[in-house]
């Protein structure tokens, strides 16, 4: 059989190895060198253009439902759990935690939750209600249902590499936030992050408040794809008596999007976190489409009130 092997940017490394070992077991193999940001960026086109029957996907977990034959190889990583007693302080008078990873460590996540509950924390696993599909797993834009147990816990504990995974949760939710980072060896509150990302947020509103000439950016990979959200947006925008064009792409390439100079304004209709993010790859304001709206509602107030 003809395959095609994808790897998320930490495991392209191990290519060769994953090669060899299929093409020894009698399949003619092919590797995707472009870059791989999650299970919703499937190598399907590029699986179709060289003629493969398969594709191997490594490191993720299925994101939701596709049309061809894809085999995902999650990864687990058994990380060292030797910080979990440095967060006890940080969770000093706080009975209930909810708890949550990454799909790498999904696996651990029974002995991390022993290790709480025999310090007397009465632990809660987020629950999966997207694009996640295990309990406690955490996606960068699938954070699962920690609004809801906003009300029910007193903190959220993520143990797990990186801020880009806690960020979605935390700005879903108002208690502490501790990260347990096992490979920085590091315990951190990291609430006040929420401030910092709405700050930003509002920032981005109000400089494009002059803006009429709105891009809206539109992602080819398969899990990222809304282009009726984007033709939405171009009629809001349009409505509001400015002008918008829909941009598509695979990957954004933000130099050649920089050369796109009518436009005052850029939103993603992509990856959620992407106008969480990306703003600074960009001279022009990067929105997400809650910030479009936001912008388009104050540019009507403006309007009405300058009659
Ligand atoms: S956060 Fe973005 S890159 Fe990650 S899985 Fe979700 S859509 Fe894909």
């Amino acid at each position: 059989m003809r395959i095609l092997l994808q790897f998320p940017e930490g495991l392209k490394q191990e290519a060769l190895k994953h090669a060899k070992k299929l093409e020894a077991e009698g399949n003619e193999v092919i590797v995707s060198a472009s870059p791989t940001f999650g299970a919703c960026d499937l190598a399907i086109d590029e699986a179709k253009k060289v003629g493969a029957e398969k594709l191997v996907h490594f490191g993720h977990a299925e994101f939701h439902h596709v049309d061809f034959n894809v085999e995902y190889v999650p990864y687990a990583v058994d990380a060292p759990l030797s910080m979990l007693g440095s967060s006890l302080p940080e969770l000093d008078g706080f009975s209930s935690i909810c708890l949550m990873t990454t799909i790498q460590h999904v696996h651990q996540l029974d002995k991390i939750r022993e290790f709480y509950e025999s310090n007397g924390k009465r632990v809660v696993l987020n629950r999966p209600n997207g694009f996640a599909k295990v309990n406690g797993q955490l996606l960068g834009c699938d954070a699962g249902n920690v609004s809801t147990l906003d009300r029910e816990v007193d903190a959220f504990v993520y143990f797990g590499g990186g801020l880009f995974h806690p960020i979605g949760a935390l700005l879903l939710t108002t208690k502490p936030f501790i990260r347990v980072d096992p490979f920085e060896n590091r315990v951190e509150r990291i609430d006040q992050l929420r401030e910092t990302y709405r700050k930003r947020s509002r920032g981005r509103v109000l400089t494009s408040l002059q803006a009429r000439n709105f891009g809206i950016l539109v992602s080819t990979k398969n899990g990222q794809y809304n282009l009726n959200l984007a033709m939405l947006l171009k009629r809001k925008v349009e409505g509001n008596g400015g002008n918008a064009a829909i941009l598509v792409s695979n990957t954004f390439d933000y130099e050649s999007i920089s050369n796109m100079l009518e436009f005052d304004a850029f939103v993603s209709t992509a990856c959620p976190r992407i106008a969480t993010e990306d703003t600074d790859r960009l001279r022009k304001p990067l929105l997400s489409a809650n910030e479009l709206v936001e912008v388009l509602k104050m540019q009507q107030e403006a309007s009405l009130r300058s009659r």
